[in-house]
């Protein structure tokens, strides 16, 4: 089922959505925040790599790119310290958002930013074929990434395909001269997302000769492997979600920031500081997800007032019930996207908190109680979904708690949970199940 979400109301809700998370995460980030971590003493900053510096639009006629790192907005005015927990039965308090016209779509960039690999391979090959792979370190280990599409302007409407042999990751252009020299790019750009620094889009590119065949490799810290790192991250995400729930939903391109001031979502646009934090990196793709796929409503208590400037976003500690809902949401998103649910200690790494590892399986004892907790919001949904426990009748799908939730405009993870009852456990020993399960993970009921 197709949310209210779409169309004109995702602005609206990105608006109240950006002044929570925006300040959460501008207010926090810099400062410890849990999704964020700032570069290792190692990655000085380099030509290559340059610091994170914030986006500031070109000012130029009729360019109309959304803004990208909007500034604070006091009127809708959220904080990441803990907010009063509303008692049961005050949601309906929150106040639904009015929802203005959707902007008309923001043009393309007109500039470009290229990115070169490091190292290029390269070796003679098929006539009349350029095969090409990519690869980009994560945490020390190269990574293979597949699905850039690389074109060559000297031979425009080529065929471009995946070589037949797949397991090699090869893009393969097809070219016309044997040894003659071309241009190669991959642009960073798609209907499902763009990755853009300083307005500008991100490609790939280098020189290829005809009949060769190549291997791209970048480093980890320049960069290109910070970009790449966020493409595999995105790009597991839309794989995954193909897999299990169709990408319908996915109706708007979501723009990646990099490099951000801090990791955040606004207004359709994922900002990033760290591309190879890549379970931060799925924890704000989640939150556009959530966007996308009406997973969740932006009421995240508006109008609570509080200064912003001096807050830590503590993962242990209770935001609202809100909050905490669309928070552990994302957290369980990026959980789903590179946990293994076999694993009886499940845990996130590069979700960088005074906390971390983030066990999302045994959440520890002296986080916050109830459902104000995104620690324990993300554990219970792991917990429906993981293979390890026998806390319900059976593992459920990602599948199943998506079509539980979508398009009711839940607010809290009462109402998930509610609902998630309501379409998973017909049965009485079902409901009891779901029962136990939440009174283990929030340990309260
Ligand atoms: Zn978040």
């Amino acid at each position: 089922m197709k949310s209210r979400f779409s169309g004109s109301s995702r602005l609206f809700s990105s608006l109240i959505f950006s002044g929570l998370v925006g300040l959460l995460y501008l207010g926090c980030a810099p400062k410890g925040h849990d999704h964020s971590e700032k570069p290792s003493p190692t990655a000085s900053p380099t030509k290559e790599n340059p610091p994170p510096k914030e986006n500031t639009p070109p000012k130029k006629e009729g360019d109309e790119t959304e803004q990208e790192n909007p500034p604070p907005k006091k009127n809708v005015l959220l904080t990441d310290e803990p907010i009063k927990t509303p008692t049961p039965g005050t949601d309906s308090k929150i106040s639904k958002p009015k929802r203005p016209k959707k902007p008309a779509p923001s043009p393309e960039p007109i500039f470009d930013a290229a990115i070169h690999p490091e190292r290029i391979e390269t070796k003679l090959g098929t006539a009349g074929k350029i095969r090409i792979a990519v690869e980009f370190a994560r945490g020390g280990q190269p990574t293979s990434i597949s699905n850039l599409k690389f074109e060559s302007d000297s031979v425009k409407g080529a065929a471009t395909a995946p070589a037949a042999d797949s397991a090699s990751e090869r893009q393969m252009l097809t070219c016309e001269q044997n040894n003659s020299t071309l241009d190669v790019s991959a642009r960073i750009a798609n209907q499902y997302y763009r990755v853009m620094g300083q307005y500008q889009i991100y490609v790939v590119k280098f020189s290829a000769v005809c009949g060769h065949d190549y291997r791209l490799q970048f480093d980890e810290e320049s960069k290109g492997g910070q970009v790449l790192s966020i493409v595999e991250t995105i790009e597991r995400a839309k794989g995954r979600l193909a897999g299990e729930v169709g990408l319908e939903f996915w109706n708007e391109r979501i723009n990646i920031n990099y490099p951000a001031r801090s990791n955040y979502y606004a207004l359709g646009t994922v900002n990033i500081t760290r591309g190879n934090q890549y379970e931060a990196v799925a924890h704000e793709i989640g939150h556009a997800i959530y966007e996308l796929g009406g997973v969740g409503a932006f009421g995240l208590g508006v109008g609570t007032q509080s200064s912003v400037g001096s807050k830590v976003h503590f993962m242990d500690q209770c935001y609202s019930e809100e909050l905490a809902y669309s928070e552990g949401w994302a957290t369980f998103f990026a959980s789903w996207l590179y946990l293994n649910p076999s694993d009886p200690d499940a845990h996130l790494t590069t979700i960088q908190t005074r906390r971390s590892p983030i066990q999302i399986e045994n959440v520890p004892g002296d986080v916050c109680k109830g459902p104000a907790s995104e620690w324990r919001v993300a554990s219970y949904f792991w917990r429906l979904y993981d293979q390890t426990t026998t806390d319900r009748i059976r593992p459920y799908s990602f599948k199943e708690i998506w079509s539980s939730l979508t398009g009711h405009e839940v607010l809290t993870v009462r109402q998930a949970a509610a609902l998630i009852e309501a379409h998973l456990a017909p049965t009485t020993e079902g409901k009891a199940a779901f029962s136990g399960l939440w009174r283990k993970v929030f340990l309260t009921k």
